[in-house]
């Protein structure tokens, strides 16, 4: 059976869990999955909870040793053919995202190319786990490091990647020696299914990847569960907090990456087109739902009265439309529900004084009339004192602040409470250099808009947009998902008579 019609099968009323190798569709709790481009409820999700996340762990402890003892070599096997099987497939998983999240399809491509290279970089496990050994330590002794695994791991993701970001966090875990629990965000959750099954075809042994599907109540089970290890969780800021603080209350690893509000400084030497490109693909782009969109465009000195009359003739002509259709520059919004949040906020910077020079709000697409889109929305004249400059509105909202110079820019910027992402467009070196020294920021761009570190690389933000030590991906990521073990062995010839008092030295 190809992977669209078992798609079909997984997903036609239902999106139910995946444990223990085999689909689970019966279930108390459901919840609606809308298709954002007509509004229209597309299929329905299980919500699960203590049983299903309980019944996933069995299934992972049960699995977890025979995986763990699994050369890293073997594991690589299944993930290379995990790989082939992603390449594959990889648009058949693209339209299943822009079906339910709405981003146009040549964004959704570009997302699960994004997650195919974390993949790729899990092939590479065996050099990534090779340890580092001490000869001679000591005479006639010998000292060296392994990485382990931790057990059972779980992910938790948001909405708007929900193919991208569980591959940063699934194929490493699984590289490592873990069994995986996935709880895919509930707005889209059809992706995971499809990822479940890849797997399974790819020789994975049951258990070893589970799916739960659900909200808090889902969420709260992995949290409190004593056989879960570790926590990846990628969302907003105040759930990322929750997680951590009561992730680590039950004894866990905890990695948990939250929300933003990414700058993008144009200096005064800037191509001043090129910056207005950047601006718009970063400010709509996949309708400003990523957490790497940006949202800010802070102008300095004489830029604002050059650059805002371009981007508002951009913003007013974006392609809103169906993400499924060719020329679409811009989808719909995930939900009604997030479409009225961000015309909320947009009405909120009108009260505060801010200058909407475009708005973005009663826009409807025809034929689309029940979608929940909105178009392109530009403010100028943006205040640091603001609520749309202070919180994370996620949509297409791009607030223009003016500022007198480079100094003044990096201050505001290191002062905000998120520092996920941040570009500098400028062509002088000395500032670019400056400007990624001094940003307290975790991911910098230097006229790159959005800086979406590589596989091998690791991605994450500083301040409220990251609670934990360890980046998601890449060697943090390896690291996270195991734990340091040293061993220190020597053998009966080398070993003196008589009992050692004394801290052992080198001798
Ligand atoms: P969200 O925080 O609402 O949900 C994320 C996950 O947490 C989902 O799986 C959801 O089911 C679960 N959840 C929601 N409410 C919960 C609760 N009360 N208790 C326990 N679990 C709960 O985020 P979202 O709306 O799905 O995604 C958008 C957010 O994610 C934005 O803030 C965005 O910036 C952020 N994000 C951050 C990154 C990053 O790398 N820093 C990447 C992508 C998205």
């Amino acid at each position: 059976m190809g992977a669209s019609e078992r798609l079909q099968e997984l997903t036609s009323a239902t999106v139910g869990h995946w444990i223990g190798g085999r689909a689970v569709t019966e279930g108390a709790q459901r919840q609606d999955v809308f298709n954002p481009a007509t509004g229209a409820v597309a299929r329905q999700v299980l919500l699960g909870g203590a049983d299903e996340v309980a019944a996933a762990v069995a299934a992972a402890k049960a699995a977890a040793p025979a995986w763990a003892d699994t050369p890293p070599l073997r594991r690589a096997r299944v993930l290379n053919k995990f790989l082939a099987l992603m390449n594959e497939h990889r648009d058949t998983l693209a339209a299943l995202i822009t079906a339910e999240h709405g981003k146009v399809f040549s964004d959704a491509q570009g997302e699960v190319t994004r997650g195919i290279e974390i993949v790729e970089f899990a092939c590479g496990i065996p050099q990534l786990l090779k340890g580092d050994f001490s000869d001679q330590a000591s005479t006639g002794i010998d000292n060296w490091t392994l990485r382990q695994p931790l057990g059972v791991v779980a992910g938790i993701t948001p909405f708007n990647f929900p193919v991208m970001v569980p591959c940063w966090m699934f194929p490493v875990a699984l590289a490592c020696g873990n069994p995986f629990i996935l709880k895919p965000s509930e707005r889209d959750p059809s992706a995971s299914l499809l990822m479940a099954d890849l797997l399974r075809q790819a020789g994975l042994p049951d258990g070893v990847f589970s799916v739960v599907q659900g909200g808090k109540a889902a969420v709260d089970a992995l949290l409190e569960h004593p056989d879960v290890k570790a926590v990846s969780f990628v969302g907003s800021t105040p759930i990322a907090h929750y997680i951590y603080e009561t992730g680590a209350r039950h004894g866990k690893r905890v990695q948990a990456l939250g929300g933003a509000k990414n700058h993008l400084v144009v200096m005064p030497d800037a191509d001043l087109d090129q910056a207005v490109d950047a601006l718009i693909g970063a400010a709509y782009g996949s309708a400003g739902e990523r957490c790497m969109a940006i949202s800010v465009a802070m102008l300095v000195g004489d830029v604002a009265d050059r650059i805002v009359p371009k981007l508002a003739e951009r913003a007013k002509t974006l392609k809103v439309k169906n993400g499924m259709e060719a020329d679409a520059e811009m989808g719909p919004i995930v939900t009604r529900q997030a479409l009225e949040r961000i015309e909320g906020f947009i009405a909120t910077g009108v009260e505060e004084g801010a200058q909407l020079v475009v708005d973005g709000r009663n826009f409807s697409v025809p034929g689309h009339e029940g979608g929940f889109f909105t178009g392109g929305t530009l403010f100028d004249h943006v205040t640091p004192e603001m609520r749309i400059y202070k919180e994370e509105i996620f949509g297409p909202v791009l607030s223009c602040v003016r500022v007198k110079d480079f100094a003044q820019a990096v201050e505001l910027v290191n002062a905000h409470e998120f520092g996920n992402g941040v570009s500098c467009f400028t062509s002088d070196g000395n500032v670019a250099r400056e400007f990624g020294r001094r940003i307290e920021v975790g991911m910098v761009g230097i006229n790159v808009p959005i800086p979406v570190p590589m596989a091998w690389q690791g991605f994450g933000g500083w301040k409220k947009s990251l609670f934990g030590d360890m980046h998601a991906y890449g060697e943090e990521g390896v690291r996270f998902y195991t734990r340091q073990k040293s061993i220190m062995q020597r053998w009966p010839a080398s070993i003196g008579k008589g009992a050692e008092f004394v801290m052992p030295t080198s001798k």
